[in-house]
């Protein structure tokens, strides 16, 4: 245990906050520590664990980490504490409870079986930081992706799933480049997935291989097929609609799309902020109206957008604020150029790129110079990371000169990548209808 937590915890103060805990395994830091009228070792009191969480729904996983530091603070004070609690976002951040020994023996295996696997007792066991979920909040996430950057892992390639990763190690191809040389056609069957997917992520290393190795961007065009891929996409229409909304989760109970905006095909752009309910409310009525009145004049028209989030948002709205509910249909019959069940993998199958994002240590350096540039140079310096700072700080987002950044946002947004997209596809399909009939295959660097 930490000496100010002791420190603090003998002192008998009513809260601890980050209170550190260990034994030779084991360590946590405990968000609260609140102090109750049940004897321990320390006196007439006790203390029991208070954790504070973003998600709406607590998960086994949090359970289970109450249940360590219940245990670690059970040693510590020579009482085990009757009560645990999870404290959700939203505004009243009534804590929920939880009855240690309700979950002790589901705990108790769980702890055993993972000692037993990482060898907590001393046998070495080999471990790799295949990714996971958590990697992006991890603490040991700048080590652990610098490791698989230096193995060249195979997790780098983009769309690959864990499968196919499983299946390439049987064929003892475990980095990017050896997928990059992979033999086509696929010499063997695969246990896992389809011959096919092989050859996407074959092809996919391929690119990002040659992307590292010329020093530049570099990306392809597939072939186009009817049926598959960009081809699946709708014709342009002149009343088509590139749509992409801001949320924040964690506003109330039930969270606020903050910023609509909207890219038009001429190139224009328009948006309406949602930092109240009010205004809320008034940008979903303006973007359903907008829509109604570009498909009554564009029949033909679509709503474009990247990932699925704004259909499931509109409809949300809707529910929220009764309102527009007899067009919401009709608006939020969209097509996701990324991917839907409708257009069937539109994305992935039909570009490959060679980008795999940033590296968390990038990103990680990022924040690091944005935080710098913030201490130095005061909250309300000009300068190149104030953009940042103010979506940071939850405040519509300024320029140097005072202007806000709405509409380069309209140029660097996913609306805006949706609308390059279209008409990337629709050029493309241009191009493969004529090297359709010359033999010819497309590619673009
Ligand atoms: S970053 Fe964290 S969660 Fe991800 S592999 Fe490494 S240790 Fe595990």
């Amino acid at each position: 245990m930490h000496a100010s937590t002791r420190f603090a915890r003998e002192a008998g103060v009513d809260v601890i906050v980050q209170a550190a805990f260990g034994n030779k395994d084991w360590f946590g830091r405990v968000d609260v520590l609140r102090k109750i009228a049940k004897p321990s070792r320390l006196g007439d009191w006790s203390y029991e664990v208070f954790d504070c969480k973003l998600a709406h729904e607590t998960k086994a996983a949090t359970i289970l980490q109450l249940s360590l530091y219940s245990e670690l603070v059970g040693a510590a004070q020579g009482a085990l504490p009757d009560a645990m609690y999870v404290v959700p976002p939203g505004e009243t951040f009534e804590p929920e409870r939880y009855r240690t020994l309700d979950y002790a023996a589901y705990y108790r295996y769980v702890k055993s079986r993972l000692e037993a696997v990482i060898g907590a007792n001393g046998a070495a066991t080999e471990t790799y930081p295949e990714p996971t979920p958590h990697c992006d909040i991890c603490r040991w996430q700048r080590e652990c992706d610098k490791e698989r950057r230096g193995d060249d892992h195979l997790s780098l390639v983009a769309g690959i799933n864990k499968l196919q990763r499983k299946q390439l190690g049987i064929w003892e191809t475990t980095t990017v480049a050896g997928l990059a040389a992979y033999p086509l056609p696929i010499p063997h069957r695969p246990v896992y997935g389809s011959r096919e997917s092989y050859v996407r992520v074959r092809e996919q290393a391929r690119v990002q291989v040659a992307g590292r190795e010329s020093g530049t961007p570099v990306h392809e065009v597939l072939e186009m097929t009817d049926g598959h891929g960009l081809s699946l996409l709708p014709e342009p229409s002149p009343g088509d609609v590139f749509f992409d909304l801001e949320g924040d989760p964690f506003v109330g109970l039930s969270g606020r799309e903050y910023l609509f905006g909207v890219a038009l095909p001429d190139g224009s752009y328009e948006y309406r902020w949602g930092l109240t309910a009010d205004q809320e409310r008034d940008a979903f009525v303006w973007f359903v109206d907008l829509v109604m009145a570009r498909r009554a004049e564009h029949p033909a028209m679509h709503v474009y957008h990247y990932a699925p989030y704004e259909p499931s948002a509109l409809k949300r709205l809707m529910g929220r604020y009764g309102v527009r509910e007899d067009e919401i249909d009709a608006v939020a019959r969209t097509v996701d150029i990324k991917k839907t069940k409708k257009t069937a993998e539109v994305h992935p199958t039909a570009v490959f790129v060679d980008k795999t994002g940033p590296s968390s240590e990038e990103q990680a350096d990022a924040l690091y110079r944005l935080g710098d540039w913030t201490l130095f140079e005061g909250v309300n310096a000009p300068g190149p990371y104030r953009a940042a700072r103010d979506l940071l700080l939850r405040i519509p987002p300024r320029l140097a000169d005072g202007t806000t950044v709405v509409s380069a946002y309209g140029e660097d947004t996913k609306s805006s990548f949706a609308c390059v997209l279209r008409d990337t596809s629709h050029a493309a399909r241009q191009i493969g209808l004529r090297q359709r009939s010359t033999g010819q295959r497309s590619q673009v660097r």
